[in-house]
């Protein structure tokens, strides 16, 4: 049941009275139960919580960490329908995708259970004495990985399930021995409860210690600036706005003891469309990119909203149809009043910038929260001249630039700001000439698609999911994957320590 309360360690608690109510973006009305921001008292208590939590957390053998993993899985998965309609209300997205996003988080759950399973994932070097060496002797070192400490969570509002509450970022620090704080999204503050109250549950059946997990309800920015600056949090994860992300990385940078801030932020994913890529096969590529755009309204981090092809015989036809396609996917409704808001200024204000001409987008008047999805073009030389014509519409838009040629093409690519993804489409007789292109793209992105659409983030080892600021704050690290476990640890050595002394995985 929805309460409205946070959680702080174990304990459902209202103390404030600053309230919120998130919406159902489909009807556009406010949903039921007021929420209650967290205090300052409310914050301070969950932290140090967190804090007295984490002295015996981090010693707690990974086997026993993966019980609790699996558990919260179990927990998210008997919540059942409750859950998939909270989500569905809160989100405005069908229940097929809160099905498969809950699919999504539960498998991110189980994969860290297994990586921490055995200490491999700790990367352990050992690095025997040699007394004898000359001219020197040499002592025993060994280093491991240990967990930073409390690290506080800024759910994403576009994955209510597996970018949020038990998602990725807390599945991974959870996994690493960080105890967690949430700053739930106000637009989906009741699916974050309802998940909350599932790891509250798999805690105290696995014996975790009170405080390894805390909720914070709050809309505005009162909650997460007062997280970003405690000093017993060591660390950030955030999914949102480039504003947002930076203002906490200016805020964690700013602090006496300053932190690490993950934000995973904007992108624009451009991807090149090669002329004989067009000319082979152009009506199959633009049915797979009218989908790509609209997917889940164009709410994904890695929607192409840059498409990048040369002038040919034969562009305009892919371009028209490419509109076309797109304009022909019914409308949807978007995440809620203010992402529309922002989706409505934003497209409109690339619209109006010189030389860009609207393909197709759907006209006519659209319920209160749908999204007119939108193709527009504009030439090479406009793109470059216009750092406007950069920025991200989030939502169902994509802007294609047309090339004078492959080397203006090239320039605009060099020119990116970094992205997430950079997608290459071409044909099997071009592969010599494009060693240029992916050098270009290597320098600006962190992931690289070949012949295939940039949406659908693949949960694995080798995914990257980061990319050169501002997609991300450190592009070392990923956001998606068991890599991502390592934004929550830090190396240490253990030069001539007894073996008695030494952590277990070191001896
Ligand atoms: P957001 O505005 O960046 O907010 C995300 C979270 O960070 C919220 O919990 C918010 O708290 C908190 N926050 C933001 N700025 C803060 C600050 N200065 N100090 C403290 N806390 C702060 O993102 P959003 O609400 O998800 O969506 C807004 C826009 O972000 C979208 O329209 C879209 O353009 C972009 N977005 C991009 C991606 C992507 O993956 N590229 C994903 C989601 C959103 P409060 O709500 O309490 O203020």
């Amino acid at each position: 049941m929805i309460t409205g309360k946070n959680y702080i360690g174990n304990t459902l608690s209202a103390n404030g009275s600053v309230t919120h109510h998130s919406i159902n973006p489909k009807l556009n009305i406010p949903t039921d139960v007021p929420f209650y921001e967290a205090t300052e008292e409310e914050v301070n208590e969950a932290i140090n919580l967190a804090w007295e939590a984490f002295k015996e957390y981090r010693r707690i053998p990974g086997v026993r960490r993966a019980a609790f993993l699996n558990a919260i899985a179990d927990e998210i998965l008997a919540l059942d329908q409750e859950l998939i309609d909270a989500y569905t209300t809160e989100s405005g997205l069908p229940e097929g995708r809160a099905i498969g996003e809950r699919g999504r988080t539960v498998y991110q759950l189980r994969t860290f259970a297994d990586l921490v399973s055995n200490d491999e994932w700790r990367e352990n070097v050992i690095d025997e004495a040699n007394p004898d060496r000359e001219p020197l002797p040499k002592d025993d070192l060994r280093k491991t990985l240990k967990p930073l400490g409390p690290v506080v969570v800024f759910a994403a509002s576009n994955f209510p399930l597996a970018f949020s509450t038990a998602g990725g970022d807390t599945a991974s620090a959870l996994a690493a021995g960080c105890p967690v704080i949430v700053k739930a999204h106000a637009m989906h503050s009741g699916t974050s409860e309802l998940v909350a109250s599932a790891i509250i549950k798999a805690a105290e059946k696995t014996g975790m210690p009170n405080g390894v997990f805390s909720n914070l309800m709050g809309r505005g920015r009162t909650v997460g600036t007062a997280l970003v600056k405690h000093t017993n949090v060591k660390a950030v994860g955030f999914t949102g706005s480039i504003s947002g992300g930076r203002a906490l990385f200016n805020l964690a940078s700013q602090r006496e003891e300053p932190i690490p801030v993950f934000a995973e932020m904007g992108s624009i994913n451009p991807v090149i469309i090669t002329s004989k890529a067009i000319n082979n096969r152009g009506e199959d590529i633009a049915t797979t990119y009218a989908s790509s755009i609209t997917l889940g309204t164009g709410q994904f981090c890695t929607n192409p909203g840059l498409i990048l092809t040369v002038e040919s015989d034969k562009t305009n036809a892919f371009l028209n149809s490419l509109a076309e396609k797109t304009v022909a996917i019914e409308a949807q409704c978007m995440l809620g009043p203010n992402i529309k808001k922002s989706f409505v200024e934003n497209s409109a204000s690339i619209v109006e910038q010189k030389g860009v001409q609207v393909l197709g987008t759907i006209d006519g008047k659209l319920e209160a929260n749908y999204a007119a999805s939108h193709v527009v073009t504009v030439s090479g030389t406009e793109f470059l001249a216009n750092p406007k014509l950069h920025q991200e519409v989030f939502g169902p838009f994509s802007l294609v630039v047309t090339c004078s040629d492959e080397n203006q093409l090239l320039q605009i690519v060099n020119g990116l700001e970094g992205q997430l993804t950079g997608t290459i489409i071409a044909e099997e007789e071009e592969y010599s000439e494009l060693y240029d292109l992916i050098d270009a793209l290597e320098n600006r992105v962190g992931r690289i698609i070949f012949n295939g659409v940039p949406t659908g983030v693949e949960v694995s080892p080798s995914m990257q999911h980061g990319g050169p600021y501002p997609a991300s704050t450190d592009s070392r690290f990923t956001a998606v994957g068991t890599g991502s476990i390592k934004r929550w640890v830090r190396p240490v050595s253990y030069q001539s320590f007894p073996k008695e002394l030494l952590p277990t995985y070191l001896k």
